[in-house]
């Protein structure tokens, strides 16, 4: 059985005050909050066995080197990885891309084509026109609709044998729109293109198989799982791991050195270059223990459940408009309300003790396709209830008191 007041009480975040008011916080999709397992761990690595990993004899190291490999073996089997050595350890989603698309800088050339849609974070988008500056590929951009869904069909359109490589999210961070990933990788695989599939927003919701999606690369962040910031994994399929250069060179990721030659060290160490956030990772696995112990389908449905309610509710505000509003969606709802600034907003809020986001929530593409430089987005986690956003909604009204 689902119980949510038992789950806040491993959230001991949720019981502080915010400007005198118990913290309402709606913000999951920036980050999530921290349960007391993992807490616990992050306290236990640093009081216990602090130490280097892959290096010493000493016993510390074996200890924190044991527990760093058990967490990327956690990793590997929540993905379904086939094996644990396609899972890298990254300092988040960011890294994960950013290593992927300077890899493939020495794959591309001025002749090929790559596909993004507009629906990324920038940091799915950022990456890729460098690499396209550097190689002289073009970019190509998969068009969205008014509900802030992708459209499929010129998708299907723009896919031909020039195109090398398509990256998407598989949640909107913005929007909360559940990408069509398994039709994307699909259709990519038959013209010999590989898939990067942003996984950010989508692993705090759902539990993907990287097998079954016959994703090519599948990015994430502990941060937005109940896990510590600076750390999240990149999946590799182990033939493409093979085919990429290594992003940064160092310690860790080389077999042997001299000053004629380096040679490489074997995955996942090519590339983990540098001592890693060794607490951070084990926290991880933490973290992913602790939200399968709750379940990703009862998170799904208790979440499906705030999403419905928090739509009806928000809907009763006269000039409330929502911005993505497909069929296909997680708890993040993003609204403004007539033509009130989302900053304004969001102050008069956060006086009351609600965390919601404004702004464009890294993903400007989008603001530009609605003509509005921003929205407010209150995103909802499982340890969120109803009473919490009825609490939003008076808020929100008084709000609109007081600005107009
Ligand atoms: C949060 C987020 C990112 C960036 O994650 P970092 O942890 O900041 O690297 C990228 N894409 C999406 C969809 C996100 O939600």
């Amino acid at each position: 059985m689902f119980n949510v007041e038992k789950i806040r009480q491993d959230f001991p975040i949720l019981s502080r005050k915010v400007n005198g008011q118990p913290l309402v916080y709606f913000d999951n999709a920036a980050t999530s909050q921290t349960p007391q397992q993992v807490i616990d761990v992050i306290v236990d690595y640093y009081s216990n066995y602090n130490a280097n990993i892959h290096r010493g004899v000493h016993s510390l190291s074996q200890e924190a080197t044991d527990k760093y490999e058990a967490a990327r073996h956690k990793i590997q089997h929540h993905f379904n990885a086939e094996k644990a050595h396609e899972i890298i350890l990254t300092s988040g989603t960011t890294h994960g891309i950013n290593l992927v698309a300077s890899g493939f800088a020495s794959l591309l050339s001025a002749s090929d084509e790559v596909i993004v849609s507009a629906l990324e974070h920038h940091s799915n988008i950022v990456p890729w026109q460098m690499l396209c500056e550097k190689t002289g590929a073009v970019l190509k951009v998969i068009p969205m609709n008014d509900e802030g869904e992708l459209v499929k069909d010129i998708y299907n359109d723009l896919l031909s044998d020039k195109t090398k490589l398509v990256f998407v999210n598989h949640i909107s961070n913005a929007l909360g729109t559940i990408n069509p990933i398994e039709h994307i990788i699909k259709k990519a695989h038959q013209v010999g293109a590989a898939v990067l599939v942003d996984g950010a927003q989508a692993c705090p919701h759902i539990k993907p198989d990287v097998q079954a999606l016959d994703v090519d690369f599948y990015v994430a962040s502990a941060h937005k799982m109940c896990g510590p910031t600076g750390v999240g994994m990149l999946y590799g399929k182990e033939e493409w791991l093979n085919k990429l250069p290594p992003y940064q060179g160092g310690g860790e990721m080389i077999a042997e050195v001299t000053f004629e030659k380096t040679t490489y060290a074997d995955l996942p160490h090519k590339f983990e270059a540098g001592t890693p956030n060794i607490c951070g990772g084990i926290a991880f696995g933490a973290a992913i223990d602790y939200l399968n112990n709750i379940g990703f389908d009862a998170i799904a449905t208790y979440e499906n459940e705030l999403l419905d309610y928090a739509t009806k509710q928000l809907l009763t505000i006269e000039g409330l408009k929502i911005y993505g509003t497909s069929k296909h969606k997680t708890s993040v709802i993003s609204f403004n309300i007539g033509t009130i600034h989302p900053y304004d907003i969001g102050t008069i809020v956060d006086k009351l003790g609600i965390a919601v986001r404004t702004g464009h929530h890294c993903a400007q593409p989008i603001m530009d396709y609605y003509k509005i430089p921003g929205t407010i987005r209150a995103s909802f986690a499982f340890y969120n209830t109803k009473a919490e956003i009825d609490k939003l909604v008076n808020a929100l009204k008084k709000a609109i008191e007081m600005l107009s």
